[in-house]
C-alpha cells in the first residue's frame, strides 16, 4: 500500500468550489454558507435545473433528464452544494448527479417482484407513520419532506411530492398523528428505542424538533433516540448557520444525558465526495457539543460499489468522528434497477472493507429483508443462488418460522438466469426451489 492512499482520506476540499458553475460564479462564501441560501437556491424542478446549468451540460443531456423526471418515483429537490460538487463535464457517471438526477437513458426495467413500500413499513404500522417491527424499538416519521430528494429513496411511496409515477400517501406533518404515535409509544412499555426520521429531522421546525425530543425523554420506557437526517451530507451549512436548530438538538441531547437516555444523530453519507471541509466543520461543531453521529449508507452501483471508494468513505466519516454503522444493499424499489446491485456484490465489498479502519468504525452490510423481514446480515442468507440472484433470509425475532427472499437485478445475471427470468414459470420453479433449499 502506498502511502498516498494510506492518506487520502485526511484531504477536504476547500475554497469557492461553487464558483466554477456559472450560475454561482458571483456567490460569495457567506452566502453559500447561509442554509437559508442553501434552502432558497435548492433545485425543485427541472427549469430552475436547466437554467442554473445553462453552458454547463449539453442540450441531450437536459432532455435526457427530463424524461428521467417522468419516470422518476421521486420528485427532485438538490442542494447548490450538491450541485456544486458533481463533475458536470462527464455528468453521465458522476456518483452525486446519479444519486440527485434521474436520466432516462440509464433506467432499466424494474424487476417483475419488486414494489413500492418494498419493506412493508405500512402493514408493520399500528399508528400512520409509526412502523413498530423489532421488539424493542419503532420508527417514527413525523414529516414527508428532506432537504433533498434521493432518486433511490426507500420511502418513495411517502417522502417528497406526488410524481408523474406515483401519488403519495399523506404523512405530512400533523400534531394529530404525532399524538397518536406518542400515545401508542407510552402505551407501549417494551419500546425502548425511537428512531424520528421521515422525511428528514433536518427539515423539523427547532421548537418541534425539542417537542418531539423532550416527549419522547419524559415517557419512562424510551431509553435510546436517534434523530435521523440526511443534512449533513446535503447542506452542512444548517448545522453551522441555523444556530436556533442546533441549540434545540443539544438541548434534547444534553437534557437525556442528565436522564441517563441515549439521544444521537444518524446521517446518510454514500460518498466521500460529499464530503468538504464544510462537512468536516459541522461535524466538529456537533462533536464539541457532544452528539454522537452514525452514518447509515445505500449501496449503489456506479456510486459506491467499490472497494476503494467504499474504504475512502468510511475513513473519511471516522475521521470527522461520524461512525459507519451500515451499508445496506439496495431495497428492491422501483424505478431504480440502474442502482441495484447483487448480493454477492455486497459479500465481496464487505470482506475487502472490514480491518480497514477500527472495528467500531467499520459498517454492517444489511439486507433489509423484503416484505418486511428487517435487517439482516447480508451474509446470513440461508440460501443463495449467483446463478438466479435469488437469496433468502430468515429472521427469528421479527418473523419466526418465516423466509424472506431478495432479488438480484436480472441485468447483472449471466445468460442463462436471464432467461430464465424472462418466463413466468421459471420465475415460480426458480423461487419454489430457492424456498426449497432453504428450508432444508
Ligand atoms: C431500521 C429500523 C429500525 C432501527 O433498526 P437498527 O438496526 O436498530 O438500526 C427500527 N425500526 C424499523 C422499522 C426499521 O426499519
Ligand atoms: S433524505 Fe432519506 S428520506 Fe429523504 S429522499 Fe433521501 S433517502 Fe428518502
Amino acid at each position: 500500500m502506498n502511502n498516498r492512499n494510506l492518506l487520502a482520506h485526511r484531504e477536504f476540499l476547500e475554497g469557492p468550489f461553487w464558483q466554477k458553475i456559472p450560475a454561482y460564479r458571483d456567490v460569495r462564501e457567506s452566502d453559500f454558507l447561509d442554509y437559508r441560501w442553501q434552502a432558497k437556491n435548492s433545485v425543485t424542478n427541472s427549469e430552475k435545473l436547466f437554467a442554473t446549468l445553462k453552458g454547463v451540460v449539453s442540450e441531450a443531456f437536459i432532455a435526457d433528464v427530463r424524461d428521467g423526471l417522468l419516470r422518476s418515483t421521486m420528485s427532485i429537490r438538490v442542494s447548490p452544494y450538491i450541485l456544486s460538487l458533481i463533475n458536470w463535464d462527464a455528468p453521465y457517471d458522476d456518483p452525486l448527479r446519479i444519486q440527485f438526477v434521474p436520466v432516462k437513458s440509464r433506467m432499466r426495467p424494474d424487476h417483475p417482484k419488486l414494489g413500492l413500500d418494498s419493506l412493508n413499513e405500512q402493514a408493520d404500522a399500528p399508528v400512520p407513520g409509526l412502523t413498530h417491527r423489532y421488539p424493542d424499538k419503532a420508527l417514527f416519521l413525523p414529516l414527508n419532506t428532506c432537504p433533498v430528494y434521493c432518486r433511490f429513496c426507500t420511502r418513495s411511496y411517502a417522502v417528497g411530492i406526488d410524481t408523474e409515477e406515483v401519488e403519495k400517501v399523506p404523512l405530512g406533518l400533523d400534531e394529530e398523528r404525532w399524538q397518536k404515535a406518542f400515545d401508542y409509544i407510552a402505551r407501549t412499555p417494551a419500546l425502548e428505542d425511537i428512531v424520528i426520521s421521515g422525511g428528514d429531522a433536518f427539515n423539523l421546525r427547532a421548537r418541534d424538533l425539542e417537542r418531539i425530543g423532550m416527549t419522547l425523554l419524559g415517557m419512562e420506557n424510551i431509553r435510546r433516540m436517534r434523530f435521523a437526517t440526511k443534512g449533513p451530507a446535503v447542506m452542512p451549512q444548517k448545522i453551522l448557520s441555523d444556530t436556533e436548530w442546533v441549540d434545540a438538538l443539544t438541548r434534547v441531547v444534553d437534557a437525556g444525558r442528565k436522564i441517563h437516555k441515549d439521544v444521537v444523530v444518524h446521517t446518510h453519507f454514500n460518498h466521500p465526495n460529499e464530503i468538504t471541509a464544510i462537512s468536516r466543520a459541522a461535524m466538529d461543531r456537533l462533536f464539541e457539543r457532544g452528539i454522537v453521529v452514525r452514518n447509515q449508507s445505500v449501496l449503489q452501483r456506479g456510486v459506491n460499489d467499490s472497494v476503494d471508494t467504499m474504504q475512502l468513505l468510511i475513513k473519511k466519516l471516522a475521521f470527522m468522528n461520524v461512525h459507519p454503522y451500515y451499508v445496506y444493499v439496495h431495497d428492491l424499489v422501483r424505478g431504480v434497477e440502474d442502482l441495484r446491485t447483487t448480493v454477492s456484490a455486497a459479500v465481496r465489498l464487505e470482506k475487502h472493507v472490514r480491518g480497514t479502519t477500527g472495528g467500531f468504525n467499520t459498517p454492517i452490510f444489511a439486507v433489509d429483508a423484503p416484505g418486511g423481514g428487517g435487517k439482516r446480515d447480508v451474509h446470513s442468507y440461508e440460501f443463495y443462488d449467483r446463478a438466479t440472484g435469488i437469496s433468502v433470509y430468515s429472521s427469528p425475532t421479527v418473523r419466526p418460522g418465516r423466509h424472506f427472499i431478495y432479488f438480484d437485478p436480472i441485468h447483472l445475471l449471466g445468460d442463462e438466469g436471464q432467461k430464465r427470468w424472462a418466463s413466468p414459470d421459471e420465475q415460480r420453479i426458480m423461487i419454489a426451489d430457492a424456498l426449497n433449499a432453504a428450508a432444508r
